[in-house]
């Protein structure tokens, strides 16, 4: 059905709230600063939003602990905390089409996706960690007979999650399923380049019963409202997705202040291997520009890095270069556009660095490598191939976060391995081989969070999510999530 909706008219008919919600309830900030809403997509001013500071964050804060310590969440019966965390996820799927258009016009992805990815991952992590609540069980140790040790999760208090904009509501919704179904109290604080769904989020979650202060949204800049949410004493844990440089940051905030958990998601150079006696090149290929691309190449995950054999090679480097037309940038309010806006003229200038450093470096260009649709006031690359890079470029070495893909050579299964894991970083990686000793040998040796074997794609709210290395130490998405925003607790009993 979006592909009748008339998205610009929508566009322009939209009003814009920016301010924080804190204690359930829409305020202004104590200053009352402001900063201006961009859209990528055309550079249109959307609106304003509030430049949260120290002292409103102080505020959500409070709030946070204030509904945490009366047990107004955390102290009802796991049944009731599911009920109302499964309506909000009925509500976010209900307001579909706003949330979607809001993630599209403030990151610049295409509609498409909003509505078919973003807003329904969203629903399904709330409604999935709503469903796990009452099937959680506690422990009891096996001790002596005359005690008793019981082991019990326990929520930890206020959390403060500071969520990155390339995926702004499935980030956010990564931290929040978990954390208040544990029975915290959350601050979330999205990034200043896309703000506008983490707003809306808050208010379905009242609309559904969520009590006030359970959950508070203070949007502004990660050097004020972010650092002082990371560096707030009263805040028990910080759940960060970001860049690795901001995550080392949570880390300093931390043991300035109160020591509080960090768990850190954060970039990633993930590599895909391919072997010469993998016997369908045309998917590899196919997979590999389709996540490679995918959401403008703004993707912690994307796998940026292909080391092809080299008796296969040109033939790959043909066969992606044979699809790079399909991702032609183009209106992301169009239902029918795959490609969409970089975020910000920020992230265009970076990454057109990357590809001027690419030929710099001497490797070959195959395809792309320009700024596109520079009339329509947005921020547009084509999406771009790179051959005979070298892993020492900085095209291989950093994460670009944008449409540029670089495909290295190897000769032996040991230099393909020592390749990819020659990075600072350690989320994803990919093993194509027909061989499943191969396959197996390989995904082992590999040293990061997820390996996919002969696809990239596969991703469900059941697996968990994390780097390896400089990739981040947290692990968002399934149980292990959820554990991560409760602490365990001891308690003998003499018998
Ligand atoms: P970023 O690190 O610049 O910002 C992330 C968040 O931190 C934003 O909300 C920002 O305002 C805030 N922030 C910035 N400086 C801060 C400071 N000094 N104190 C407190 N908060 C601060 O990252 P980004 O550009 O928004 O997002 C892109 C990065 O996110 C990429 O590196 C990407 O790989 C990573 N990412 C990782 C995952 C994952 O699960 N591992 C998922 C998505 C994105």
């Amino acid at each position: 059905s979006n592909t009748q909706i008339d998205w610009h008219q929508r566009a322009a008919a939209l009003q814009i709230d920016g301010r924080p919600v804190i204690a359930g309830k829409r305020c202004d900030t104590v200053q009352g600063q402001r900063f201006d809403c961009i859209s990528p997509i055309d550079g249109r001013k959307l609106g304003e939003v509030s430049r949260g500071q120290a002292e409103d964050v102080d505020l959500a804060v409070r709030a946070a602990r204030a509904a945490f310590d009366d047990c107004r969440w955390s102290g009802r019966a796991p049944a009731q905390r599911k009920r109302v965390l499964l309506d909000f996820a009925a509500r976010i799927l209900a307001a579909q089409e706003e949330l979607a258009l809001l993630e599209t016009l403030d990151m610049g992805k295409p509609i498409q996706y909003s509505m078919a990815v973003d807003v329904p991952a969203t629903a399904r992590c709330i409604a999935w960690y709503a469903e796990a609540i009452d099937k959680v069980y506690d422990e009891i140790a096996p001790t002596a007979a005359n005690a008793l040790a019981l082991i019990q999760r326990e929520p930890m208090g206020v959390i403060g999650a500071i969520v990155p904009w390339n995926y702004p509501m499935i980030m956010a919704s990564w931290k929040l399923g978990p954390a208040l179904a544990a029975g915290n109290s959350v601050v979330l604080k999205p990034s200043e380049k896309s703000p506008l769904t983490a707003l809306r989020l808050a208010e379905l979650a009242l609309e559904a019963g969520l009590p006030e202060g359970v959950f508070n949204v203070v949007p502004g800049f990660g050097h004020e409202a972010g650092e002082a949410l990371a560096l707030h004493p009263d805040v028990d844990a910080i759940g960060f997705t970001g860049s690795t440089r901001v995550g080392r940051k949570m880390l300093e905030y931390a043991g300035r202040s109160n020591l509080k958990r960090v768990y850190n998601e954060l970039g990633g150079k993930s590599a895909v291997l391919v072997f010469p006696d993998f016997d369908d090149l045309g998917r590899a290929a196919r997979t590999v520009a389709g996540s490679m691309f995918f959401n403008q190449g703004e993707s912690c995950n994307a796998p940026s890095r292909v080391l092809v054999h080299e008796s296969i090679a040109d033939e790959f480097v043909l066969l992606v270069k044979a699809e790079a037309p399909n991702y032609r940038p183009a209106d992301p309010l169009d239902p029918s556009t795959v490609m969409g806006a970089l975020v910000d003229e920020g992230q265009l200038r970076t990454v057109m660095g990357y590809i001027a450093s690419g030929h710099e470096g001497g490797a070959s260009a195959v395809t792309g490598g320009n700024q596109a649709r520079a009339d329509s006031g947005g921020y547009f690359v084509e999406p771009t191939v790179f051959d005979h890079v070298d892993n020492s470029m900085r095209i291989a070495r950093e994460e670009i976060f944008g449409p540029v893909l670089s495909v290295l050579r190897f000769e032996t299964e040991a230099e393909a391995i020592a390749l990819a894991n020659d990075s600072p970083y350690g989320l994803q990686a990919s093993v194509w081989s027909s061989h499943i000793d191969r396959a197996h040998r390989v995904a082992r040796a590999l040293r990061a969070g997820t390996v996919h074997v002969n696809q990239y794609d596969e991703d469900d709210i059941t697996v968990p999510f994390g780097g390896f290395k400089q990739s981040g130490n947290g692990r968002d998405k399934s149980l292990h999530a959820f554990d991560k925003y409760t602490e365990l607790k001891t308690t003998w009993l003499r018998i």
